[in-house]
């Protein structure tokens, strides 16, 4: 990831597309998770993103988030909204701007440069159970008929497996559903998820090259004061950050 400005992180293989938006942000833009005010306003935060990566803070449209799987296919029309029910949101129209909020989860974006579609999704432990990041690619596919190797992913930071200790309930979840080369045991006998892993290994079944996935790989939402982190924070927690894609008015 490459720092824009100095709130915001874009990924570097991704400054090439000019006509894309796109950009993970810190703590600096402050929280973009309605419902979790603190006294903090999510919309003047949401016009500080808007402003510092160049677009309208009016039509982004967010998921619900309910650590589900569905993705939910929007249109200009839905700009401003939040969508119910989903934990993901594609679109091929200009004009309108998705974002995922975070804190630990990771965050999906995807981009095919060869069809205009763009999707970003949620993936934490539940998310990832049931393979929310190979259901992007494959809303991608049917909706817009995107090859999957030409589909450019980027993730965001996330909690890394350093700081995601996991009881034998959830080892068990895991294991399973066949997920266990996500699930790293040590010497002590304690569990650590790697959220990272998985997703990426989902994301290479469901047919992306792993060269076009880029994102940062030693980041952890719990070591670094620049994003928010669940499990840093827990009840106090004091935000969530954002993960946008859109494409800007062809003009
Ligand atoms: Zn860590």
């Amino acid at each position: 990831m490459l720092k824009k400005s100095g709130d915001i992180y874009e990924l570097t293989s991704w400054v090439q597309f000019k006509n894309l938006i796109h950009g993970i942000s810190t703590a600096a833009i402050g929280n973009l998770k309605i419902g979790l005010t603190r006294g903090e306003d999510v919309k003047v935060n949401k016009h500080k993103l808007g402003r510092e990566l160049g677009f309208d803070a009016n039509k982004i449209i967010q998921a619900q988030q309910i650590h589900g799987n569905k993705i939910a296919r929007v249109v200009v029309e839905e700009a401003g909204d939040v969508m119910h029910g989903v934990d993901g949101l594609i679109s091929n129209e200009p004009g309108i701007f998705l974002m995922i909020v975070v804190a630990d989860c990771l965050p999906i974006l995807a981009y095919d440069p060869e069809t205009n579609a763009f999707g970003a999704a949620h993936a934490g432990w539940k998310g990832t159970l049931v393979k929310i990041a190979q259901e992007l690619v494959t809303s991608l596919q049917r909706e817009f008929g995107s090859k999957p190797e030409n589909i450019k992913i980027g993730l965001g930071p996330c909690i890394g497996h350093c700081h995601s200790e996991i009881g034998p309930g959830l080892v068990e979840k895991f294991q399973s559903a066949n997920l266990n080369k996500g699930v790293l045991q040590t010497a002590s006998g304690k569990y650590f998820l790697d959220l990272r892993a998985l997703n990426i290994s989902q994301l290479l079944d469901a047919g992306i090259q792993k060269q076009n996935i880029d994102g940062p790989i030693k980041m952890c939402t719990y070591e670094s004061d620049e994003f928010y982190s669940y499990r840093r924070e827990a009840l106090n927690l004091t935000g969530e950050f954002g993960a946008l894609i859109g494409i800007k008015n062809y003009g």
